[in-house]
C-alpha cells in the first residue's frame, strides 16, 4: 500500500475558485493532506454540473462567476485569514493576490490569469498580452506579506523543483557533490554545468475510445486554458549563448528582461525536442510562465549585465487527438472550433511524460521528470487522468508549503523549498526519471534541408530547435 506524507493542520476557511479539470481533482488531494473545518470550505464556479462532487465531501458549492464589479463583495465575507485556491480561468490572480493580502489570506494559482479576454483582446498590444507582461504585474506586488504562490501546477510549477533535482543529479555525475540554497546558488551551478538551456519537454499519449469528431477540440485538461496560451504570443527565456536572434522576435523594454516573444501564436509555433519514451519529438512552443521566471532565476549578472542565462521554453506535444484539433484549428486561422471535449474516463490508456531536458552541456543532454501513466493516476487518487494529478499534486503540495511559511509574500515557483514540494508530490507522480540522451536538435537532419536553416557549428541554437 503506498504511504501518503502526513496531513496538515489549517483550521480557518479554504475557497476553492473554479471547478473544471484542476478544480475537481484538487479538491480530494485538498482533504486528504489539509486537516480544516468542511464548514468553511467553499467552492465558487459559474458552471455547477459538478456541485454534488463537493457537496457530497461537505463542501458548499456556490453558482457564481467572478468578474471585477462582484470579486471584492463575494470573497471578503468567505477569506479573511483564509486560502484562496485559484483554479479558475479568467479570474484575475493580479487581482485575487491584492485581495488576499488585505486580508490576511494565503493564496495559490497554477496560472496567472487575467481577467475574461486578457490573453486575446486584440485591442490590447501584444506585449501586454504575453505571460511576461503578467508576470510582471505580479512581480509588482512582491514585498512582506501573506504567501502567494503563483503558477504552481505541473508546469508552471513542478517543473521548477524538477530542474534543481536535475542540476544536483547532473553536477554529482561530473563529479560535484553540491547542494545551492540561494537564487545566485543555483544560477552558478547552472552556468557551471555549462548549461546552454532547458526544454519543458512533454509527450502526453492518453488515447481514448472516442475518436476526435470534425469541428470539435478535445484535450487532456482545459481546452479554454489551452486555447488562451496557445493563441498568445509564443514566448520562450532567451540564452546568452544565442547567436541568432529570431526574425520575428521583440525584446522587452522594461521588467526583467530574461526572455522574449515571438509574433505568432504558440499554437502554431513547433520546435525539436525529445522525452526518454517517445524519443524525438516536435512539440508546441506555448508560452508558459516557468519559461521566463527559470530563466530569470538562473540568470547571472556582472556589472549589471547578464553573462549568462539559459534558454528555456516549453516544448509540448499533447496527446494524438490534441494534435488532430490543433491541425483543424490552424486550418481554420485559429477560429475556434464549435464544440469542446476534455478527456476523462474515455481515456483508455497512455501516459503523461513531462520533465526538464537539460542540454548543451558536456553530457550533451539530461532528462529528468515524470511518466505518470492514467492508470496509475485513477489507482491513487479519483476525478483525473494523467496530466491533471501531476497539476493537482503540486496544488496540495504548494498549499502545504504556503500554510509552512506564512509569511513569505508573493513567490514564484522557483523560490519554494524544492526538496519538500517532491518529497509530498512524489507518491503522485509515477516514475521519476533521468535519462541522458546523445539526441541533438541536428540529429538525423542532414538529408533534404536548406543549409540556411541550420547551424552546425552549435546543435544547441534555438535556431536548430525551432521549426522552419
Ligand atoms: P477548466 O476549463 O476545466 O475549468 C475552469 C474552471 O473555471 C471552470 O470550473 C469554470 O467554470 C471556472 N470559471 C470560469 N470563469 C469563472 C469565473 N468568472 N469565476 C469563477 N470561476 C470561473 O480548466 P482547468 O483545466 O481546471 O484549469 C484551471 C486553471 O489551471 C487554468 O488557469 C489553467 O491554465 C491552469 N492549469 C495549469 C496547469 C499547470 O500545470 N500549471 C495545468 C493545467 C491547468
Amino acid at each position: 500500500m503506498r504511504v501518503f506524507p502526513a496531513q496538515i493542520d489549517f483550521q480557518r476557511p479554504i475557497v476553492i475558485i473554479g471547478f473544471g479539470s484542476i478544480g475537481k481533482g484538487s479538491l480530494p488531494l485538498i482533504l486528504r493532506h489539509i486537516r480544516a473545518p468542511r464548514s468553511e470550505m467553499v467552492v465558487i464556479s459559474p458552471d455547477d454540473s459538478c456541485r454534488q462532487l463537493a457537496e457530497l465531501e461537505g463542501v458548499r458549492f456556490e453558482k457564481i462567476a467572478l468578474r471585477p464589479d462582484n470579486y471584492r463583495s463575494v470573497l471578503t465575507p468567505l477569506i479573511a485569514g483564509g486560502f484562496v485556491v485559484n483554479l479558475s480561468v479568467d479570474v484575475s490572480s493580479v487581482a485575487l493576490i491584492g485581495l488576499c493580502r488585505e486580508l490576511d489570506a494565503l493564496y495559490i494559482d497554477t496560472c496567472i490569469e487575467p481577467w475574461a479576454g486578457g490573453y486575446v483582446d486584440a485591442g490590447i498590444p501584444l506585449a501586454q498580452r504575453t505571460n511576461y507582461a503578467l508576470r510582471e504585474q505580479v512581480r509588482a506586488i512582491r514585498g512582506a506579506g501573506p504567501t502567494a504562490v503563483v503558477a504552481h501546477g505541473a508546469n508552471p510549477g513542478m517543473v521548477s523543483h524538477l530542474f534543481k533535482r536535475a542540476l544536483v543529479r547532473l553536477a554529482a555525475d561530473m563529479g560535484h557533490t553540491v547542494a545551492p540554497t540561494t537564487r545566485e546558488g543555483w544560477a552558478n551551478l547552472s552556468m557551471e554545468m555549462g548549461v546552454k538551456g532547458m526544454h519543458i519537454a512533454e509527450r502526453d499519449t492518453q488515447w481514448a475510445d472516442i475518436p476526435k469528431q470534425a469541428d470539435e477540440f478535445v484535450n487532456t485538461w482545459s481546452i479554454e486554458g489551452f486555447l488562451s496560451e496557445g493563441l498568445q504570443p509564443a514566448e520562450l527565456g532567451w540564452g546568452t549563448h544565442e547567436k541568432h536572434v529570431p526574425p520575428e522576435a521583440i525584446f522587452h523594454e522594461t521588467g526583467c528582461r530574461a526572455a522574449i516573444y515571438l509574433t505568432r501564436p504558440g499554437a502554431g509555433t513547433r520546435v525539436h525536442s525529445w522525452t526518454p519514451n517517445a524519443g524525438p519529438i516536435q512539440g508546441y512552443l506555448i508560452t508558459h510562465n516557468e519559461a521566463i521566471s527559470i530563466a530569470d532565476y538562473l540568470t547571472v549578472e556582472k556589472d549589471g549585465k547578464a553573462i549568462y542565462r539559459p534558454t528555456v521554453h516549453y516544448a509540448y506535444h499533447p496527446c494524438d487527438d490534441t494534435i488532430l484539433s490543433l491541425h483543424e484549428l490552424q486550418g481554420r486561422n485559429m477560429r475556434r472550433q464549435s464544440r469542446v471535449r476534455l478527456m476523462n474516463d474515455e481515456i483508455v490508456d497512455g501516459m503523461d511524460e513531462l520533465g526538464v531536458l537539460l542540454y548543451g552541456h558536456p553530457k550533451n543532454a539530461f532528462w529528468y521528470g515524470s511518466q505518470l501513466t492514467v492508470h496509475q493516476a485513477r489507482a491513487i487518487a479519483p476525478y483525473q487522468n494523467a496530466t491533471g494529478l501531476q497539476v493537482t499534486s503540486a496544488v496540495v503540495a504548494g498549499m502545504i508549503w504556503a500554510i509552512e511559511n506564512p509569511r513569505r509574500g508573493v513567490v514564484d515557483s522557483d523560490e519554494l523549498d524544492h526538496d519538500r514540494i517532491l518529497s509530498i508530490q512524489e507518491p503522485y507522480l509515477g516514475r521519476l526519471v533521468g535519462a541522458y540522451t546523445d539526441w541533438t536538435p541536428l540529429d538525423n537532419r542532414g538529408q533534404g534541408l536548406f543549409p540556411e536553416d541550420i547551424d552546425l557549428d552549435d546543435p544547441w541554437q534555438f535556431k536548430n530547435v525551432i521549426v522552419r
